[in-house]
């Protein structure tokens, strides 16, 4: 099952994707329920409902389809009730080649670095990211593994870890590399207006077994810059969940996005920072392709 915001004639509502990818049934239509967002989709969604949803989209039993060209496809959560949860440097080649930000000395990591990133609103899918010309000329890509959470919990072992997963999406964490580097925490260089592209959609977990290990690449115009697999992760989901759940609540609708592999334009010499106009296209298996133009002024 895979999960959709989407916006049609000016209104927005919460969708599922059909097995062909080409179009929207309402969920709430299909349901007989009354989730006004994806949030409270995730807060309140019961087992019965989800095994409705997905019985009825096995056997073609819907009734009111919506060709996924006639939307405007949101951000699966437009406004993440918290900042994001970050990974930094958790693929091992990524680690390497970020040397000289804060905190990145160019070794791997023994423990899982944190950082939030203000995403509310997350962009979805097609939209455009501001270029904030006046502040950064440094605007850098990174693919990432979103993972959300669906089950409050704090202390959370590790082989109970994907009993708190609701599922996943694609995340572009938009960094100004300037900004970034001048603060001696990320959080500013990381929340920029825009900074959050998120989507297309939430892939439930039940569509992967584990452990995850889906390809995760992006392309700048079409050149591939990015192309790793999720089983390099050095921290994994479970470990990530656990330590970050350590004396400390994960909350449903919860977004962690799990770090990024090499190929960001600060891993390259000379540097390949996004130009305005530039099409970053992020993919990860089994989710979806997220697209986005750096806006042109
Ligand atoms: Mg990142």
């Amino acid at each position: 099952m895979k999960f959709i915001t989407y916006q049609i004639n000016e209104k927005t509502n919460i969708g599922a994707l059909s097995h062909d990818g080409e179009h929207i049934c309402d969920i709430n239509r299909e349901l007989g329920t009354n989730y006004k967002d994806m949030n409270q989709l995730i807060d309140e969604i019961s087992d019965s409902e989800l095994a409705l949803l997905r019985t009825k989209l096995n056997e073609s039993d819907i009734d009111y389809r919506i060709p996924l060209n006639k939307v405007k496809i949101m951000a699966p959560i437009p406004y993440p009730k918290r900042p994001f949860f970050c990974l930094g440097k958790n693929y091992s080649e990524h680690a390497m080649e970020v040397v000289g930000l804060p905190g990145a000395e160019g070794d791997i990591p023994k423990f899982p670095i944190f950082f939030m990133k203000i995403a509310a609103p997350a962009i979805g899918h097609l939209d455009t990211i501001p270029n904030h010309l006046e502040i950064t000329k440094m605007i850098d890509y990174e693919v990432e593994l979103a993972v959300i959470i669906g089950k409050d919990g704090i202390n959370i072992a590790k082989e109970d870890a994907d009993d708190y997963i609701f599922g996943y999406t694609v995340a572009n964490d938009i960094s100004a590399r300037n900004i970034q580097r001048k603060h001696s925490q990320w959080v500013k260089g990381k929340s920029l207006e825009g900074f959050a592209p998120l989507g297309p959609c939430i892939a439930h977990r039940s569509n992967f077994s584990t452990p995850i290990e889906l390809a995760i690449k992006s392309w700048v115009n079409d050149e591939l810059r990015q192309n790793s697999n999720t089983r390099n992760l050095i921290f994994d989901i479970p470990t990530i969940i656990h330590e970050l759940s350590k004396g400390m609540y994960l909350r449903k609708g919860d977004i962690i996005i799990t770090g990024t592999p090499s190929g960001v334009g600060l891993g390259f010499s000379p540097y390949k920072f996004l130009e305005p106009g530039d099409i970053v296209k992020c993919e990860i298996e089994g989710i979806g392709i997220l697209q986005n133009t750096l806006a042109e002024n």
